[in-house]
């Protein structure tokens, strides 16, 4: 397939990623193929594969010519599982797969206790389906393997939105270890691919630093209200998810954990009713969905920002303590954290910042592919 020179270019930044606009002549090449990838000069620049309906028409695999088969998938998968082993501590959740950072665009794997979810994202995975869940059952010898197809990018891939189980048989109840928390995981129809793997090591670091009555708006199944349990007098658990908050009040007895308290609303309205109502906490976890879906959303996402950490930062006591997340890959550190700091003008407060901190490990970022780097999480005082 023939691209042109800025796409060359593109490659040789080190980003796989290579738009419509810059392929020149696609050849023969059909949905989902492996394609060998050259420049105007007619130099190879390495194996991609094609989707012939999203505006990324080209996810490189390899700088090589390259068959993109069993083998190749096995090592590919086995070098991701071998980074995890040294990364992922404490827990038998991760992410064991992260497309783009992993050199395997279009594919992820989650790893809950024995069984595994899976999720392709773009034509040319999607065609591997049946030999990538071959290789994880040779490496992993699961109970079940899940394609959790229901995310809406699979849409621009002209794919289907589905759940299948793939291999084996999932069971009830599916149950993992993290952290020393025994967490129930609804593998078929929880958020994302069940528990929110990336923000773990944010989950510990908030443990230290949490402690008196403690909100934690978003919580979803839990995750950061079940770590700072311990460390707090109470602490209010707030999701619009219904569904979600079943899970993580279960995760809490399971836990033997008593001092949650779950509540089904709107999160900045009940931000707003507790400024009203004079409320003051020592903790605040602030962990909102992406605002910023796309860069052209980036504006009303730093207003949300500011808005939702304004409305934070006025509930705390001196010396409590914000964590704020964003995980817009589109809104940086910097935008994050110039968002807080005009809320926290805007309040009339003095913030310093304790811990600035990122996705788990187990969601690697590459330097050259900004896009692997979405996740921001501050941990802030109020002076
Ligand atoms: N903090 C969680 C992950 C949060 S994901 C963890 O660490 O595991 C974002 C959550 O925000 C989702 O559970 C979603 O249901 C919830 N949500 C989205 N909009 C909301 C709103 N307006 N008010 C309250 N919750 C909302």
């Amino acid at each position: 397939m023939l691209v042109n020179r800025k796409a060359a270019g593109r490659v040789a930044s080190g980003h796989p990623w290579i738009f419509s606009s810059d392929v020149v002549d696609r050849g023969a090449a059909a949905p989902g193929d492996a394609v060998r990838v050259v420049d105007p000069g007619g130099r190879l620049l390495g194996t991609a594969h094609y989707s012939s309906s999203s505006l990324i028409s080209l996810r490189m695999l390899s700088r090589r010519p390259q068959a993109v088969d069993s083998a190749f998938l096995l090592g590919r998968l086995q070098a991701a599982e071998a980074h995890r082993r040294l990364v992922v501590r404490g827990s038998d959740a991760y992410r064991v797969v992260f497309g783009e950072a992993d050199q395997l665009p279009g594919l992820v794997v989650d790893r809950y206790g024995d069984c595994l979810v899976m999720q392709t994202l773009d034509q040319g995975m999607d065609r591997q389906t049946a030999a990538i869940a071959e290789c994880l059952v040779e490496i992993f010898t699961p109970r079940a393997v899940v394609a959790r197809n229901d995310a809406s990018v699979r849409s621009r891939e002209g794919l289907p939105l589905e759940t299948r189980v793939l291999y084996g048989q999932v069971p009830e109840d599916v149950r993992v270890t993290m952290n020393g928390l025994r967490l129930q995981v609804d593998l078929m129809g929880g958020q994302k691919t069940g528990i929110f793997l990336d923000q773990r090591e944010n989950h510990l670091a908030a443990a230290r630093w949490a402690r008196g009555k403690a909100l934690d708006c978003f919580t979803c199944t839990g995750g950061f209200a079940l770590h700072i349990a311990a460390q707090c007098e109470t602490v209010e658990a707030v999701d619009s998810s219904a569904a979600a908050l079943e899970t993580a009040r279960t995760n809490a007895e399971a836990n033997g954990i008593s001092n949650i308290h779950f509540l089904e609303a709107n999160a900045f309205d009940l931000l707003a009713g507790h400024a009203a109502a004079g409320r003051r906490f020592q903790t605040i976890v602030l962990d909102p969905p992406a605002f910023a879906k796309s860069r052209s959303a980036i504006e009303g996402a730093l207003r949300g920002y500011r808005e939702i950490n304004l409305r934070g930062l006025k509930l705390l006591d001196a010396g409590g303590v914000l964590i704020t997340c964003s995980c817009s890959h589109h809104v940086s550190e910097a935008m994050l954290l110039e968002a807080v700091a005009q809320a926290s003008l805007d309040a009339g407060r003095t913030v310093r910042v304790l811990e600035r901190r990122t996705q788990a490990l187990d969601h690697p970022i590459l330097l050259t592919v900004p896009e692997t780097h979405y996740l921001k999480c501050l941990v802030l005082q109020v002076v």
